[in-house]
Protein backbone atom coordinates (compact mmCIF):
# COMPACT_ATOMS: atom_id res chain seq x y z
CA UNK A 1 0.00 0.00 0.00
CA UNK A 2 1.88 2.96 -1.31
CA UNK A 3 1.00 6.12 -3.60
CA UNK A 4 4.48 5.24 -5.28
CA UNK A 5 6.18 8.09 -4.42
CA UNK A 6 9.57 7.69 -2.57
CA UNK A 7 9.12 9.18 1.33
CA UNK A 8 11.87 9.59 3.88
CA UNK A 9 9.61 7.25 6.20
CA UNK A 10 8.35 3.75 4.76
CA UNK A 11 4.37 3.96 4.50
CA UNK A 12 4.32 0.44 6.89
CA UNK A 13 6.20 1.96 9.50
CA UNK A 14 3.99 4.92 9.50
CA UNK A 15 0.90 2.80 9.14
CA UNK A 16 2.53 1.11 12.18
CA UNK A 17 2.32 4.25 14.48
CA UNK A 18 -0.54 6.05 12.87
CA UNK A 19 -2.71 4.59 16.24
CA UNK A 20 -0.03 5.62 18.33
CA UNK A 21 -0.21 9.14 16.86
CA UNK A 22 -3.91 9.22 16.69
CA UNK A 23 -3.53 8.44 20.94
CA UNK A 24 -0.97 11.79 20.98
CA UNK A 25 1.18 8.90 22.33
CA UNK A 26 3.92 9.28 20.24
CA UNK A 27 6.05 11.20 23.07
CA UNK A 28 8.77 11.61 20.29
CA UNK A 29 8.14 15.04 18.76
CA UNK A 30 10.46 13.80 15.70
CA UNK A 31 8.34 10.46 15.09
CA UNK A 32 5.24 13.26 15.06
CA UNK A 33 6.86 15.28 12.89
CA UNK A 34 8.08 13.10 10.38
CA UNK A 35 4.23 11.29 10.14
CA UNK A 36 2.47 14.69 9.83
CA UNK A 37 5.00 15.37 6.72
CA UNK A 38 4.35 12.10 5.23
CA UNK A 39 0.63 12.08 6.02
CA UNK A 40 0.85 15.20 3.99
CA UNK A 41 2.50 14.01 1.04
CA UNK A 42 0.72 10.80 1.04
CA UNK A 43 -2.63 10.19 -0.05
CA UNK A 44 -3.37 6.58 0.80
CA UNK A 45 -1.74 6.97 4.28
CA UNK A 46 -3.49 10.14 4.68
CA UNK A 47 -6.61 8.32 4.23
CA UNK A 48 -5.78 5.54 6.63
CA UNK A 49 -5.23 8.03 9.09
CA UNK A 50 -8.41 9.81 9.13
CA UNK A 51 -10.18 6.36 8.99
CA UNK A 52 -8.77 5.30 12.12
CA UNK A 53 -9.23 8.77 13.64
CA UNK A 54 -13.02 8.51 12.46
CA UNK A 55 -13.31 5.04 13.82
CA UNK A 56 -11.38 6.08 17.26
CA UNK A 57 -14.23 8.53 17.41
CA UNK A 58 -16.68 6.88 17.26
CA UNK A 59 -15.72 3.76 19.61
CA UNK A 60 -15.60 6.58 21.99
CA UNK A 61 -18.76 7.63 21.63
CA UNK A 62 -20.33 4.11 21.78
CA UNK A 63 -18.36 2.94 24.38
CA UNK A 64 -17.04 4.68 27.62
CA UNK A 65 -15.22 1.57 29.04
CA UNK A 66 -12.41 -0.72 27.83
CA UNK A 67 -14.88 -3.19 26.79
CA UNK A 68 -13.61 -5.38 23.53
CA UNK A 69 -12.39 -2.18 21.82
CA UNK A 70 -11.21 -4.72 19.37
CA UNK A 71 -14.11 -5.98 18.86
CA UNK A 72 -15.90 -2.51 18.62
CA UNK A 73 -13.39 -1.35 16.24
CA UNK A 74 -14.06 -4.06 13.53
CA UNK A 75 -17.65 -3.60 13.80
CA UNK A 76 -17.28 -0.13 13.42
CA UNK A 77 -14.63 -0.49 10.60
CA UNK A 78 -16.89 -2.47 8.68
CA UNK A 79 -20.45 -0.13 9.11
CA UNK A 80 -17.65 2.34 7.63
CA UNK A 81 -16.21 0.18 4.68
CA UNK A 82 -20.46 0.17 3.99
CA UNK A 83 -21.76 3.56 3.98
CA UNK A 84 -18.32 4.70 2.99
CA UNK A 85 -16.31 3.06 0.86
CA UNK A 86 -14.46 5.46 -0.86
CA UNK A 87 -12.95 6.34 2.73
CA UNK A 88 -12.30 2.81 3.80
CA UNK A 89 -10.99 1.44 0.50
CA UNK A 90 -7.44 -0.56 0.96
ZN1 LIG B 1 3.22 7.24 -0.11
ZN1 LIG C 1 2.49 6.61 3.03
Amino acid sequence: MSCGRPHDVDCAEILDRVYVFIDDELHDQVDAAAIRQHLIECGPCLRQYNLERAVKALVARSCGCDCAPEVLRVKVLARIREVRPDVAER
